[in-house]
């Protein structure tokens, strides 16, 4: 591998996320695709990948087959699916290849086989790849802090009516960051969703709210609601380019990065160690 040129991989080339990431890898002068991957039967098989990213010819085909694929790539940037992004850990295992991983959606089971392939591979794992949400978490946990139980959390997402997991992995994260400063354990106090008779509200709980509509990108509100006052915290993406950019940069940081797992606060150099 070139000191300063890392060559990536986009597995799940013709989605939404991996046209945006064919383009924002053609966008730096320290990147450059090497290899594009996504499912048996899909149009784009065979096509350059400049027909996906509406970019300059590049002179890689889409592949169906990641096994044939890797021999030139540093790094893959998966936006997929679980279980392909499961089967694909399982591939490079072993290998000298490093893995940006944004699909979500995963069980606590498949999250637990992701952690232990970490032990050999370096990954950096991320449920939103944007500057604005990486911040954001770290401003959720500060509020909740400073608020304490006295004030009720609600966390609303919105997406696109395409997306297939619910709520999203960036609402858990938020989710998650909330829980961890107020000592408790998601898993215990998220309620996903009300309807009937419910009762009053318990006050530890963390609520979620979901809707999927059009073609909106992602919008997430953490809503912290006391006596007298709100306070809510709002992150909206207007162009999947911001998620692609940051898991392009996350790539180049992970170049350098041996086996672990890691996320956006490390390629940020906001936390240090794994
Ligand atoms: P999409 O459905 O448009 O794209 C997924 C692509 O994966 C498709 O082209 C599909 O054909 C391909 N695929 C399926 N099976 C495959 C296989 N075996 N090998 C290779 N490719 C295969 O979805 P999307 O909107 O691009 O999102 C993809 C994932 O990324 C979702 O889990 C979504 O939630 C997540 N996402 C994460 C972030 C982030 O910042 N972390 C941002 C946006 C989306």
């Amino acid at each position: 591998m070139s000191e300063t040129q890392v060559n990536i991989a986009i597995n799940g080339a013709a989605g939404r996320m991996g046209r945006q990431l064919l383009a924002a890898v053609a966008e730096r002068p320290d990147t450059r695709i090497s290899a594009a991957i996504d499912a048996p039967g899909q149009a784009s098989i065979g096509v350059d990948t400049s027909v996906l990213s509406g970019g300059e010819a590049t002179g890689i085909s889409v592949v169906d087959s990641v096994a044939d694929a890797l021999t030139n790539v540093d790094t893959i940037i998966d936006f997929s699916a679980p279980a392909v992004t499961l089967a694909l850990l399982e591939v490079i295992k072993g290998s000298d290849k490093r893995i940006v991983i944004g699909t979500t959606g995963f069980t606590d089971a498949q999250l637990r086989t992701l952690e232990k392939a970490a032990s050999d591979i370096p990954i950096v794992f991320a449920a939103n790849y944007s500057i604005g949400v990486t911040v954001a978490l770290s401003l959720l946990a500060q509020a909740a802090k400073a608020l304490g139980d006295d004030y009720d959390v609600e966390i609303t997402e919105a997406h696109h009516h395409h997306k297939v997991d619910a709520p999203s992995g960036t609402a858990l994260a938020m989710g998650n960051a909330v829980a961890d400063a107020l000592n408790r354990d998601l898993k215990q106090c998220a309620v996903y969703g009300r309807e009937g008779i419910t009762g009053a509200r318990d006050p530890k709980t963390i609520g979620f709210a979901t809707v999927r509509a059009g073609d909106i990108i992602g919008e997430h509100t953490v809503l912290y609601a006391g006596n007298g006052e709100r306070l809510e915290i709002t992150h909206k993406a207007n162009d999947r380019m911001t998620f692609a950019r940051g898991a392009v940069r996350a790539a180049h940081w992970l170049s350098t990065q041996s086996a672990g797992l890691y996320d956006m606060t490390h390629v940020l150099g906001l936390k240090q160690h794994v």
